[in-house]
């Protein structure tokens, strides 16, 4: 099973998202990674979820990536005995830390340190600031509101306070047990909620100890400001537009996913774009014009993925979402003009000898009939490289590890495809041309170009470059060992 598009799709798990059969429905519909939000869910859920995830990998076999968001220290709600009230403007709110559930005039927020720090005036943005409260009045443990903006607000809903530095650690008690909890499971993938510093993602990767790749999320003024010492120390990006957008003014968020996704690209890390892409779809079996040019534009940029929130974990339409992501990325990538703008935003820095290998992997494929570009990836550095360079023919990534793999899901064009450990060029080819014939890429008439690094099983040795015949009885005895 091969997708016929480069750019990946991330679906949130959820309420509406946890059965087998919707799960493989997603998987089926063009979700490439699932992400298990740990915000929301118990752990028997996720366990639960993670478990259905792993068994349709077996069935279906193909590598599925698994992103588990830990929470970091997000101000949240707590719950309402209706599970939701509706907010009118005018109507009086009170937030305070009584665990008691909420209702219609107010609701727990369990953090004193928010009270500590607010004043009357202040705004509680809820809810990725679809609703505004005004503080009228506060003491150390209640603040009196007023709705400014009503709306309705449901269970463990977000609460930011743009106007007010609060003093907050990078994982929380919560966050650590967490982390511990899905690396057990085995995700593939850790995201990290407001990074603020290259320090908050060195801590969590000194507790993910290699079990997983790390994802920071930006979603914070600070990040913004210290992107490229953070993109060093993680594997991968997320631009959070939904706290990006009320932690800095809305209209700031456009030019920030560019820079983001451009930097991203060029260090051969995977960019994710997030929340709110396909926000109608919760209730709409149907996107907004504006929706659809949101996730195009996300495309033509060349971000890696593409991501669904509540539209897959909490809409009515969840593989509609999915289908509607994998269509707008079919017709943006038959695009000319998105040829030419990736193209143009190429990086054309050449550091290694890997990365004149895949440029010259991907050149010899654009200047003849090549139909794919294989390459051998134990780290899965060697497919970045490949992916940054955004060729025109499928990537196929053959890698015996199934943790590359996985991970690899939420890269650009990787199609992973697991083989058993080479030892000589030669058989490395083999097993190249066979594996674009049996995925689909490739038929006996075709040639493919391979990349791997001889001596094997060393990191970080790619140093070759061969263009193959598909026809195994034309890959001859002179060829290297
Ligand atoms: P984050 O800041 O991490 O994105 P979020 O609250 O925005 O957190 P999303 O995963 O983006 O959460 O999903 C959007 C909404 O979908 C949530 O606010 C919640 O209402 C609903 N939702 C998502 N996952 C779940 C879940 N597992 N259980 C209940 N509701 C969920
Ligand atoms: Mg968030
Ligand atoms: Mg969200």
């Amino acid at each position: 099973m091969r997708r016929h598009r480069n750019v990946k799709i991330v679906a949130t798990l959820g309420p509406a998202s946890s059965s087998h059969e919707m799960i493989r429905a997603l998987f089926e519909a063009g979700a490439d990674v699932f992400r298990l939000n740990m915000s929301h869910g118990a752990h028997d859920d996720i366990r639960q979820r993670h478990e259905i995830i792993r068994k349709v990998e077996k069935d279906l076999g193909r590598p599925i990536g698994i992103l588990a968001d830990l929470q970091g220290p997000k101000l949240r709600v707590g719950v309402f005995a209706n599970g939701a009230e509706d907010l009118a403007e005018g109507a009086a709110f009170r937030m305070d830390l009584s665990t008691a559930p909420g209702d219609a005039t107010r609701v727990n927020l369990p953090h004193p340190e928010i009270f500590a720090a607010l004043e009357a005036g202040t705004s509680l943005l809820v809810n990725d600031g679809k609703i505004r409260l005004r503080v009228n009045a506060c003491g150390k443990d209640f603040a009196d509101c007023t709705v400014e903006v009503g709306g309705t607000i449901s269970n463990r809903k977000g609460v930011n306070v743009p106007d007010v530095v609060l003093p907050l650690a990078a994982l929380s008690e919560k966050d650590r047990g967490d982390l511990e909890f899905v690396c057990g499971l085995g995700v593939d993938w850790i995201a990290l909620s407001f990074v603020q510093r290259p320090e908050d993602v060195i801590e969590a990767r000194s507790l993910v100890k290699g079990r997983a790749a790390v994802l920071s999320k930006i979603e914070k003024p600070a990040a913004v400001n210290a992107y490229d010492a953070i993109l060093q120390v993680s594997d991968g990006i997320m631009v959070a537009r939904g706290d990006l957008g009320v932690e800095l003014p809305v209209t700031s968020v456009p030019p920030i996913q560019k820079r983001l996704v451009r930097r991203a690209r060029a260090a051969a890390k995977p960019v994710i774009v997030a929340t709110q892409m396909l926000e109608s779809m919760i209730e709409s079996p149907v996107p907004t014009r504006a929706e659809v040019s949101d996730v195009a534009t996300a495309i033509y940029e060349g971000a890696d993925a593409v991501m669904l929130s509540a539209e897959s974990a909490a809409g009515k339409y969840p593989v509609e979402a999915v289908r509607t992501m994998s269509d707008v990325a079919m017709s943006v990538e038959k695009d000319p003009t998105y040829r030419s703008v990736i193209e143009a935003s190429r990086v054309v820095r050449r550091e290694s000898v890997a990365d004149g290998i895949v440029a010259a992997a991907r050149e010899i494929a654009e200047a003849t009939n090549i139909k794919a570009i294989c390459c051998f990836s134990q780290t899965g550095n060697t497919a970045s490289l490949v992916a940054r360079e955004r060729p025109h023919v499928p990537i196929i990534a053959l890698t015996p590890l199934m943790s590359t793999a996985r991970r690899l899901a939420l890269t650009w064009g990787a199609h992973c495809v697991i083989t058993q450990p080479q030892e000589r060029f030669k058989g490395a080819v083999l097993a190249a041309v066979r594996a674009a014939r049996t995925e689909g890429f490739a038929t006996d008439e075709d040639q493919i170009v391979v990349t791997a690094g001889v001596p094997f099983n060393v990191k970080g040795t790619t140093n070759i470059l061969r263009v193959a015949p598909c026809d195994e009885r034309l890959i001859s005895s002179v060829d290297p060992e």
